[in-house]
């Protein structure tokens, strides 16, 4: 018999003093929303697969939190992975899976909806499904269950967790949440049986409800066909957008312990329009939608007002890139002039960067260290993956930050990049070194860099959709290039390991034979993949074999273009024709320009032509849509049967 809150809570006041971090469990923050349960007819409960700690600073799931408890019908509470010894602590003392703010069991909530940013969380998804008391797989759950929502940038490639999630949320969460909640609502007041949900769900634009697909294999393993078996699902699957960003959230829930990020998330725009060929975040939010400086400056008074927070951030993918961002330093500036504001600019571009907004900057923002993102070295790798900023350029946008006072300068790289030779990342420590020079040249023996070098994985939506993935010996030999290289004082160099590499590679293109794959790693122990010291490579090896998959299939081979490929069935709004040519164009060395200078036809204009022409202006940084544009149609040999 399911547990009652007081149970729950007299359970765990027992435990709590005997784990760490007891906060992390309690609930009970400042800017908690708790309603009344037995008068709210619909019930969320919104799930992040890691710790609180990381938890807590997700945006998406605060403006999802926001929205829905905003509805006088809904509500929606908090859960989150607990460490190892909470969750042992748990296990032993019959406690499930509960929320935060009314200790409820997550069993007993209408809808479990689970954020998958990120592919090394899927076995913590599932383990918060068996903490949970709900059955794993999709296919074993009934009417008295809760459904099983996941979203987020990993759900573009949904097929690996296909078995386990009754409905995906493909784009953006804002209005398909509510949408998702008062389908689940009627439902519940229907009587009918669970399938009647799930096809009703995926007559939503932007759900995806995977039960009702059938994926077909030739023999080499690659995908032959994907078939709808309902007339309501939707073949493809387009992403929801929102045509104007929502006035963002302000009662942002304030943590009693120390957490990622202590501050104010301010999300400024939404897309970026640069087309770095690796970025699936470039790609999959397009279009560019920016916030009004008055609405995020409002927003921002409110949030300082409501939390206590002395620190914001800006959030986009690429912050020098908003239209206003020299108008909104300043007026931050004069707005919270002598109240000791921390400003954050993460993501700044180098060729978008001026020495006015470093000069704002120097005023504001805390002297940590100040980021770049050259991602490459050479000259050729910066125009294959459509980066083409000169080494020049990097040189003296780093003399102008040590001159304006910063002592550390973090350079973000990849290796990894297609059609890479060992002289490439050579020149990551050459440019490393050459950028400590110029430092020293300034500030003198002060000037620090820190050189984070991250391997590339080939994302689903993108350009490099295609390309093999380098092997751990491919990567290992470049990383001990640059540990040789890059030592001695004024340096600090990090990376990834290899091993977590290839778990992200193997699950970011796989298809939904990997469920398999992830089900038996969980089954052997695996959980907690983002966090080194839990990560077990073993473990995901030997949960291949048990699959009979091989591994190397989803991540050394180079895919041809005219293959099917296992997201195909998901349309993120950029044409695959598009991103077939730009690979293309990147093996010829050609580059796109940022496009909002010119528009290269990627295929969200004419996919949400309808949304553009109702909104028309600076709302959107694509061209104005006026006439009747035609609906794009992939290309695509799927078959629909209903
Ligand atoms: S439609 Fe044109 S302007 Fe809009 S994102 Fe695509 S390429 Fe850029």
């Amino acid at each position: 018999m399911a547990l009652s809150p007081e149970e729950i809570q007299r359970r765990l006041e027992r435990l709590l003093p005997t784990v760490q971090k007891p906060g992390r469990y309690t609930g009970g923050e400042l800017n908690q929303v708790v309603k009344n349960w037995d008068e709210t007819p619909l019930r969320v409960l919104l799930a992040f697969p890691d710790i609180y700690d990381l938890g807590m600073s997700n945006l998406g799931l605060a403006i999802l939190y926001d929205g829905l408890n905003r509805q006088p019908d809904m509500l929606a509470e908090r859960a989150y992975s607990p460490w190892p010894d909470m969750e042992a602590a748990m296990r032993a003392a019959g406690l499930p899976l509960y929320s935060l703010e009314t200790k409820h069991p997550a069993a007993d909530f209408d809808i479990l909806g689970i954020s998958l940013p990120y592919e090394s969380l899927y076995t913590n998804a599932l383990n918060l499904l068996d903490l949970a008391g709900i059955p794993l797989l999709s296919r074993d759950r009934g009417e008295s269950q809760p459904l099983i929502l996941a979203g987020g940038h990993a759900a573009f490639n949904p097929e690996p967790m296909a078995d386990f999630v009754d409905a995906f949320a493909i784009g953006e969460g804002e209005e398909l949440i509510l949408d998702v909640a008062r389908c689940v609502r009627d439902w519940k007041e229907s009587g009918h049986a669970r399938p009647h949900l799930l096809r009703s769900l995926a007559k939503i634009w932007g759900v995806y409800v995977p039960s009702l697909y059938r994926v077909g294999y030739r023999k080499d393993g690659t995908v032959a066909e994907i078939e709808a078996l309902a007339p309501e699902a939707a073949l493809p699957v387009t992403k929801r957008i929102v045509p104007e960003l929502p006035p963002p959230p302000t009662r942002f829930i304030v943590p009693y312990i120390d957490v990622t990020h202590n501050r104010v998330p301010m999300e400024i725009t939404r897309g970026c329009t640069r087309g770095c060929r690796f970025c699936q975040a470039g790609m999959i939010t397009r279009p560019v939608r920016e916030r009004p400086v008055g609405e995020v400056i409002d927003a921002l008074e409110e949030a300082l007002a409501c939390t206590g927070y002395e620190e914001v951030a800006f959030l986009s993918l690429s912050s020098s890139d908003y239209s206003h961002i020299l108008e909104l330093v300043r007026e931050v500036s004069r707005r919270f002039a002598g109240r000791h504001l921390n400003l954050s600019l993460p993501s700044l571009r180098i060729d978008s960067f001026s020495v006015e907004l470093m000069d704002l900057l120097q005023g504001e923002a805390r002297r940590g260290g100040f980021t770049l993102a050259p991602e490459a070295a050479t000259e050729r790798m910066r125009q294959l993956i459509n980066k083409p900023v000169s080494t020049e350029q990097v040189l003296s946008t780093a003399r102008e930050i040590y001159a304006h006072g910063w002592h550390t300068l973090k350079l973000y790289f990849m290796i990894g990049h297609p059609s890479e030779r060992l002289e490439d990342v050579q020149a990551i420590a050459d440019l490393s070194k050459a950028v400590l020079a110029v430092g020293q040249k300034v500030i003198g023996k002060r000037a620090k860099v820190h050189a984070g070098v991250s391997t590339f994985v080939p994302k689903p939506h993108t350009p490099f959709q295609w390309v093999p993935c380098d092997t751990t010996d491919q990567i290992e030999a470049k990383q001990s290039l640059l540990k040789r290289q890059l030592r001695g004082p004024g340096f600090k160099l990090s990376w990834t390991d290899p091993k977590e590499t290839m778990l992200e590679a193997w699950l970011s293109r796989g298809d939904r034979r990997l469920g398999a794959v992830i089900l038996e790693a969980w089954q052997r122990g695996a959980k907690f993949d983002a966090w080194q010291e839990h990560f077990r490579f073993d473990v995901w090896q030997e949960a291949f074999t048990a699959a009979s998959l091989e591994p190397s299939f989803y991540t050394h081979r180079e895919r041809p273009i005219d293959e099917m490929l296992p997201w195909d069935h998901i349309q993120a709004g950029v044409r695959k024709a598009f991103l077939s040519e730009d690979y293309l164009w990147s093996l010829e060395g050609r580059t796109r320009l940022d496009c909002r200078e010119r528009c290269y036809a990627c295929g969200i204009l004419p996919r949400f032509a309808s949304l553009r022409r109702a909104h028309p202006g600076e709302v959107w940084q694509c061209p104005e849509v006026r006439s009747p544009a035609r609906q794009a149609s992939e290309s695509m040999s799927l078959t629909v049967r209903g």
